[in-house]
């Protein structure tokens, strides 16, 4: 019997104990919320929150937002033309890690100019695709932003430097710079896709990607830096058989993610 009440009583005790520390527990639960907070405020803050930006050029609309919901570790949220432009002139862009820019388009004012200028001294990350490359003619600037040009008919053009396409060819193209983050876990591939030949590429682009093919231009991805910015182009991508293809989105998924990283490397 003395052994029994000699239990009881440590049971007290231990209750007594807990009873104490009761007083503890909203510290505990703040605790916990706080790191709960910091964890998660830094897995978003290790997320790309990227803008695709589309608009004066038909794609395969369904296939090729699916190809970016499909990305890990990415937030994404479109726009298309001429709504993109109208936000160059108010900070709403400043949130985005990465413009990615799938459009075609011309009209751009002097005030949406100097937006994107803006965004490139900051160091916002760019990403050209395909037929972005036949965005802006009347501005002599966006040449040395995106690396290059794909120059359509007008009057004052010499014939000699209009550049063409040409839709349905399998190309093979191959990684010529195999330590660069954006293609150093890529093989060699095959693409259908559409070529763009006898465009204007500036010198100082480094080339990541090289076909050999009469109706395409031989450079298809380069980087390029402008004022703070990393920016990538990527030629490929006209259709959904490019963006089913796995090297083709691997190697959009990592240019979309060097393109983000702040401190340029050469
Ligand atoms: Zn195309």
């Amino acid at each position: 019997m003395f052994d029994v009440w000699i239990i009881f009583q440590k049971k007290i005790n231990t209750l007594n104990d807990m009873k104490k520390y009761l007083y503890l527990r909203p510290v505990y639960v703040l605790m916990i919320i706080i790191l709960f907070c910091c964890t998660s405020k830094h897995k978003i803050s290790d997320k790309p929150h990227i803008l695709l930006i589309t608009g004066g050029h038909s794609f395969d609309t369904i296939q090729f937002f699916e190809m970016f919901y499909d990305f890990e570790d990415m937030d994404v949220d479109t726009i298309s033309q001429p709504q993109a432009n109208a936000l160059l002139e108010t900070d709403e862009l400043k949130k985005y890690d990465v413009l990615v820019f799938y459009d075609m388009w011309q009209d751009i004012t002097d005030q949406q100019k100097t937006g994107l200028l803006g965004l490139l001294k900051e160091g916002k990350g760019m990403v050209f695709l395909h037929h972005s490359l036949v965005s802006y003619q009347g501005w002599d600037e966006f040449i040395y932003i995106i690396g290059g040009r794909y120059n359509l008919e007008n009057d004052r053009m010499d014939t000699s430097k209009i550049s063409g396409f040409e839709h349905d060819l399998d190309i093979k193209a191959r990684i010529i710079n195999k330590t660069h983050p954006i293609t150093s876990n890529m093989p060699d591939f095959t693409i259908h896709d559409e070529g763009y030949y006898n465009i204007e590429i500036i010198p100082a682009v480094h080339p990541l990607l090289e076909v050999n093919h009469p109706s395409c231009a031989k450079c298809v991805a380069w980087t390029n830096k402008y004022e703070n910015s990393r920016i990538v182009y990527i030629l490929l991508g006209h259709d959904r058989h490019a963006y089913q293809n796995e090297s083709f989105r691997l190697l959009v998924e990592n240019a979309v993610k060097w393109s983000n990283l702040k401190i340029p490397d050469d």
